[in-house]
């Protein structure tokens, strides 16, 4: 008797476990196809992100590093189009909310969908990630144009331009 029991014992919150891992995070946000949808969040190892992104776009999108000024693939961009995240390849920029800065960085001044990404305390500044891989895209400021007057200072490393 006393046996069995202690048989059963490591089976049961073996099973437990495993329901635990299966239920995946989620979190809506705004697909500029259909909506407001819900997608699974995602979460890598360092090692998974390291093989899955090149080492520059790694060191700033999960080390939080910053691009060279005027040396992006988007700074001087002027058209039209829809920039997504690099990393796992959300919606978050419109090239009809982009503008031209003098800071060296592709500027925007909102984001595609305030769902799609997410703001946090980085010091004296705000940091802005990507809600659905957390990866980091740049930093926002309160120095940009009418109507926000805010200035979304992302790195070109972090977007990827669809159209
Ligand atoms: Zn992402």
């Amino acid at each position: 008797m006393k046996r069995r029991a202690w048989l059963l014992l490591p089976l049961a919150s073996c099973a437990k476990r495993e329901a635990f891992v299966a239920v995946a995070e989620t979190v809506r946000i705004v697909d500029i196809d259909r909506g407001m949808v819900t997608v699974d969040k995602i979460a890598k190892t360092k090692a998974e992100w390291r093989q899955a992104l090149s080492p520059t776009r790694y060191w700033v999108m999960r080390e939080a590093g910053t691009e060279q000024p005027f040396t992006g693939e988007y700074d001087k961009y002027e058209g039209p189009g829809v920039f997504r995240c690099a990393a796992c390849g959300i919606a978050l920029f419109s090239g009809d909310h982009k503008f031209i800065s003098s800071s060296g960085w592709p500027s925007f001044w909102q984001p595609l969908a305030p769902q799609n990404i997410l703001k946090r305390q980085d010091g004296d500044r705000t940091e802005v990630l990507c809600i659905r891989c957390e990866g980091h895209l740049g930093h926002v400021f309160d120095d940009g144009p009418q109507p926000t007057g805010l200035r979304y200072c992302i790195n070109s490393i972090a977007l990827k331009l669809t159209k």
